[in-house]
């Protein structure tokens, strides 16, 4: 992999980790499953509607220009 903008080989692969940690506790769990047979199902896909990855953390790889600091 070069640089787009030097040319340079010297690129380094930084993990940038986004996204919020969250915990569902066993109340909301509860919740989830009895909103789930109350709406035959469909509460499963809400969150598929609403973006999916709430709550879970994301890990994406950047790379970084070590010659003048350009992201790829
Ligand atoms: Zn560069």
């Amino acid at each position: 992999m070069k640089c787009k903008r030097c040319g340079s080989t010297d690129i380094q692969a930084i993990p940038i980790t986004y996204g919020k940690i969250k915990r569902r506790g066993c109340l909301s769990t509860l919740f989830h499953v009895f909103m789930t047979i109350i709406t035959l199902g469909f509460w499963i896909i809400v969150p598929l509607i609403q973006g999916g990855s709430k709550g879970k953390v994301k890990t994406k790889i950047r790379f970084v220009c070590l010659n003048c600091g350009k992201k790829q």
